[in-house]
Parts: C-alpha cells; structure tokens; sequence
C-alpha cells in the first residue's frame, strides 16, 4: 500500500493543511495550527510520487526544531488518510488541552517523543523518551562523567499509532 503524491496533497488541503516540500530531501511536509501553542506537523516516508506512509504529530510552536511530541499517528495508505485524518486531528487537538501529559514524568519539565527501532537490526516495541534522553558530560562529585540528561519515559499515553 502506498500513498499517492497528488492524493496527499489534495486531502491534506481539504483539512486545512499548509502543505509544502522540503529542499534538503524529498518529502512532502504539513502543517496545521492549534490554537497559540501548538501545530501539528506532518511529512511522508518513502520515496515519492508514491509515498510508504504519512505521520502526523504535534510540534510546539515555539521549538520547531525539536521535533514531534508525544503519540505519532501514522497512515499507511490512502484509505487510512481518508478515512483516518479528521480523527487523527481531533486526537492531538485534545491532547493540547492537557500538555502535562505530553511532558517527561520523571524531570516534569521536558516533553517526550516516540523512538522506534530502525527497518533493519534490533527490534523493539516503539516508546515515548524524554527530550532529555541525550548524553551530556556531568560532574559528580568532583568526577566528571557522561550520562542522559534525563531518561524519564511515558507510558500512559501511546507512542505510536499505525492506520492500515
Ligand atoms: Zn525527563
């Protein structure tokens, strides 16, 4: 199952999607505002003009550049898109009215976002990782040390959503 280019575009617009393309590699990008805080952002996986999957998750609108946090709802095909999207939006629009549960209930101040295993290698059942789950060099009592700034996880909430 695939993802037609012109089909994407064409329903990603009808739900009010700003809808763009990336210079940097080929992928076709969404966006949608919610509110003063939120945006859900969207962009295709695969190779177009027929896509693998389209995922959609919710963006702060202020650190655009962290990524998406908490669940990622991912389509897998056109009829998934159809059939799918209008809830899809309503589920994250609901989730920006309690952002707590988007935060890290271990430090209480950074959000999570969904990691998952890579299509070769290891396997692992994808989960939600606090932002601060990144090496930094530490001092501990006079030693100085690497370990996660944070490596608080969420469970409560799922971490990735898939729609045939
Ligand atoms: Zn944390």
């Amino acid at each position: 199952m695939t993802i037609n280019d012109t089909m994407l575009n064409q329903v990603l617009a009808d739900h009010g999607f700003d809808v763009g393309t990336t210079t940097f590699m080929p992928m076709v990008t969404a966006s949608l505002r919610l509110g003063d805080e939120w945006r859900i952002q969207g962009h295709s996986k695969g190779s177009g003009p027929e896509w693998d999957s389209f995922d959609f998750g919710l963006v702060p609108v202020n650190d655009a550049r962290g990524g998406k946090k908490g669940t990622v709802h991912r389509c897998l095909s056109e009829a998934a898109l159809r059939s799918h999207l209008s809830g899809i939006i309503d589920s994250l629009r609901d989730l920006t009215s309690t952002p707590d549960k988007l935060r890290c209930p271990k430090c209480g101040v950074r959000w999570v976002h969904m990691k998952e295993p890579g299509a070769t290698g290891r396997q692992w059942p994808p989960f939600l990782s606090c932002d601060g789950m990144q090496i930094v060099r530490k001092s501990v009592e006079g030693t100085r040390i690497k370990e996660p700034a944070c490596d608080g996880t969420r469970r409560d909430l799922p971490a990735l959503i898939k729609y045939p």
